[in-house]
């Protein structure tokens, strides 16, 4: 990774967009990391300078232009997160950074995970309204239906397992909340299905897919990307 970055400098690359399995591990190399890539502990875009790499996390900025204009319903209010990986970690960020929720409940097959997810956020954004759950949805239902805000950041029901959902029980959702999906392949995964047959308000991953790319477009180029175009290009593709 260290000489690829070397490489990549010496040939006159402008950035990169990094992703699995090095998000974690790129810090390490780079001059320095933006405080929201250095909370969430993950790079996904880095930018090469005169004066030194540049490592940035822009899911945060997807997330974040994702729930803008539903800030005055989420503030205030309880929030359950689903997962407890890098998405998380970032939607986490974002929420306590950019919104004033009352309350997270971290929701994980593995709730250990959540558990440290919990302490962490308490520790580096002093943000201690945090509960832990283990994704077990029967005993979930009234957690779930109690939330404003509900987000599935799991690839639970990402193509090709289209019929996985993080809940199939329709309960946990009434007409009053949220509910967002991180995944964008497919666009309607089971889980907004089944939230909006219960009247819910319901968005998937691809404005934050456009948004964390555009981001980081910006950041390369100082030009701002041509969302519209962009759109209607990725539409066409996730369509086929
Ligand atoms: P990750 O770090 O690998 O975390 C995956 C999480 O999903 C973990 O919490 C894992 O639970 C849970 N999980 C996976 N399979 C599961 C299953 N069968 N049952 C229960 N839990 C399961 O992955 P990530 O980077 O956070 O990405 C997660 C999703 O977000 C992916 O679908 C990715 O495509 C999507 N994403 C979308 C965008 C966007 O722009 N829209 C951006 C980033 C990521 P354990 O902790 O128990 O293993």
């Amino acid at each position: 990774l260290k000489a690829s970055l070397k490489g990549m400098i010496a040939l006159g690359f402008k950035g990169i967009n990094v992703t699995i399995p090095h998000k974690e591990k790129i810090a390490q190399f780079l001059d320095d990391v933006s405080e929201e890539a250095a909370i969430v502990g993950a790079v996904n875009t880095v930018v090469f300078e005169a004066n030194g790499t540049h490592g940035y996390n822009t899911d945060v900025h997807g997330i974040s232009e994702t729930l803008k204009d539903y800030k005055d319903d989420i503030n205030g209010t309880d929030v359950s997160v689903i997962g407890g990986g890098g998405a998380a970690r970032a939607v986490i960020y974002s929420l306590i950074r950019n919104f004033k929720v009352n309350k997270i409940n971290i929701i994980n097959r593995t709730e250990q995970k959540a558990e440290s997810m919990k302490d962490y956020f308490a520790a580096k954004m002093l943000f201690d309204s945090i509960k832990t759950y283990e994704l077990f949805p029967p005993d979930l239902v009234d957690v779930l239906s109690s939330s404003k805000l509900i987000i599935n950041t799991t690839s639970i029901g990402m193509s090709p397992d289209v019929d996985d959902t993080a809940t199939e029980i329709a309960e946990s959702f009434n007409e009053n909340q949220i509910v967002f999906d991180v995944i964008y392949n497919p666009l309607k995964t089971k889980f907004l299905e089944i939230a909006e047959s219960r009247g819910a308000k319901t968005i998937n991953g691809f404005q934050m897919f456009l948004e964390q790319g555009a981001k980081s477009f910006e950041l390369w180029t100082g030009a701002a990307m041509d969302l519209e175009k962009v759109s209607e290009l990725l539409l066409s593709k996730l369509k086929t």
